[in-house]
């Protein structure tokens, strides 16, 4: 997709510190972190949000969910425990129109979220 970010990150367009990558997910560090780890996990291909997954696509989610644990087994905070965040839209936060789910760990996160 021209003139998203995210793409132009996963195809090294845009630099960035990765942290993982396979077939279908690429995953790097935020560049303004909010926690001591901050990393955007994205699919490799664009889908724009949430409310865009559907039967075809739900895999390369269902891979992310599943590559999680390994990245903060890798990174060391597994066992203290982690966030995971999606914005999605207007009301949700989200500024990159590229769904992604941020992996937020090595402190406490306090409950409800503002
Ligand atoms: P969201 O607000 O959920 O759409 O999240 C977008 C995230 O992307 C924010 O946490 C930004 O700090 C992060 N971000 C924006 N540009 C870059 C970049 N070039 N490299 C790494 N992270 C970025
Ligand atoms: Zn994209």
């Amino acid at each position: 997709m021209e003139n998203c970010l995210f793409c132009k990150i996963i195809n090294g367009d845009i630099p960035s510190t990765k942290v993982y990558e396979d077939e279908f997910v690429f995953a790097f560090n935020d560049i303004e972190p909010q926690a001591p780890h901050h990393v955007i996990i994205v699919p490799k291909i664009h889908i724009s949000s949430a409310n865009d997954i559907n039967e075809e696509n739900s895999k390369y989610i269902a891979h992310i969910f599943e590559i999680i644990p390994k990245i903060a087994r890798d990174l060391g905070f597994a066992e203290n425990g982690y966030r995971v965040i999606n914005n999605c839209g207007k009301d949700g936060g989200q500024t990159v129109s590229h769904i992604h789910f941020h992996l937020t760990g090595g402190r406490q996160f306090g409950w409800p979220a503002g």
